[in-house]
């Protein structure tokens, strides 16, 4: 595009924005702590779910300062549900880096920013850009692809090799006034109507700069390579009953699901039933010799790169000689405890059948 065709896309998506966007919560603030919550998430998830989580973060949570004298273990419950926990993580321990390196105010130089966990290209633009109009773009997913349709660019979205070149064509059309409106503004533009299926090209405000519409493409871009298929891993866990209470571990705070809590259990080996996997891994992890009474359910649960199939089994130890190897920490609870911990999702799948049995299977204990 000319520089003049750079202005005038920029004015029609512009004034599409302003009578077309979405009203959500973060924007309507400049405040940088908010836009960043918002931002963090939004990664990986819909703006519909983020909704239900938002405002009541920020009631629990209003400021850095909140933030960052909350505990973990409060922030993964607040985060309960979201998925993607790493993030939370990071976000707690970046709100507790501002209040020590930057005395509680949140950066708006690049750098510095950036220098937050969990703060990556992505993030770092999106708030600054928002919270201080700062002149950053963004590139996410809706971003590649709006692109990729308006540009007729080749290369694969789904290849970090091929980041660099999206970055530099979205440079070229911010705009430098408003470089916040316009980040949101291309976004809603993919979110809403330059859609990954049947895009709505005749709503579409940027159509007469679009060459995939002047040339009918729009369904073959944008490009991407084939992913792998997603393996699927068997698992088998035990709600180990002892002495009126049911034991909880807590993953460890790094890796996947870091820092939440779980039954103990462990993936099948090769040729092995659930029910033996089920004892094996409760004696590996927990030194603990349980008894299966009986099978409770079967989860099916998807992550980003992987499915499990859990079957989950109600057992009984006489024991309470526990030696961890590879959980954090445990809890010997009651039901009624359960809503107090941070459980990851495929754990709440069968946790009402527990509470089912509340009256019945801990008094038999
Ligand atoms: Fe996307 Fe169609 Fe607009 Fe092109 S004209 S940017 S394909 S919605």
């Amino acid at each position: 595009m000319t520089e003049d065709q750079i202005v005038q896309f920029q004015s029609k998506l512009l004034e599409w924005f302003g009578r077309n966007r979405r009203l959500l919560p973060w924007r309507e603030t400049k405040e940088p702590y908010k836009i960043w919550v918002a931002e963090v998430m939004l990664q990986q998830t819909q703006v519909k779910k983020v909704l239900e989580y938002y405002d009541r973060f920020l009631e629990q949570f209003p400021d850095i300062f909140a933030l960052s004298n909350a505990s973990l273990h409060q922030v993964l419950k607040a985060w309960e549900g979201l998925g993607y926990y790493a993030r939370a993580r990071n976000l707690h321990r970046a709100a507790q880096m501002v209040i020590e390196k930057f005395d509680g105010k949140i950066p708006s130089e690049y750098k510095e920013f950036k220098s937050l966990p969990g703060a990556g290209n992505y993030i770092t633009a999106a708030v600054l850009s928002q919270a201080f109009n700062a002149r950053y773009a963004v590139v996410d997913g809706n971003v590649k692809r709006v692109l990729a349709r308006l540009f007729l660019i080749d290369q694969p979205v789904n290849q970090s090799a091929h980041a660099r070149l999206f970055q530099a064509r979205m440079n070229e059309l911010l705009d430098q006034e408003r470089p916040g409106d316009f980040n949101q503004a291309m976004m809603e533009l993919g979110a809403t109507v330059c859609r990954p299926e049947s895009p709505r090209c005749q709503q579409c405000p940027v159509q007469s700069f679009c060459l995939a519409y002047q040339t009918g493409q729009q369904d073959s871009y944008p490009r991407s390579v084939g992913t792998r298929a997603t393996p699927t891993y068997r698992i088998a866990v035990g709600v180990i009953h002892h002495d009126g209470r049911i034991l909880i571990t807590q993953r460890q705070t790094e890796g996947l699901l870091g820092g939440l809590w779980e039954f103990p259990g462990g993936r099948l080996n090769p040729g092995e039933s659930p029910e033996q996997a089920c004892l094996r891994t409760i004696k590996e992890k927990t030194n603990l010799d349980v008894t299966i009474d009986r099978f409770i359910s079967q989860v099916h649960h998807s992550y980003t790169h992987f499915k499990i199939i859990m079957d989950v089994f109600d057992c009984r130890t006489e024991s309470n000689n526990i030696l961890l190897k590879g959980p954090a920490q445990y809890r010997w609870i009651s039901l009624s405890e359960l809503s107090h911990f941070p459980f990851h999702s495929a754990v709440h799948k069968f946790i009402p059948l527990l509470k089912g049995q509340e009256n019945d299977e801990l008094i038999r204990d």
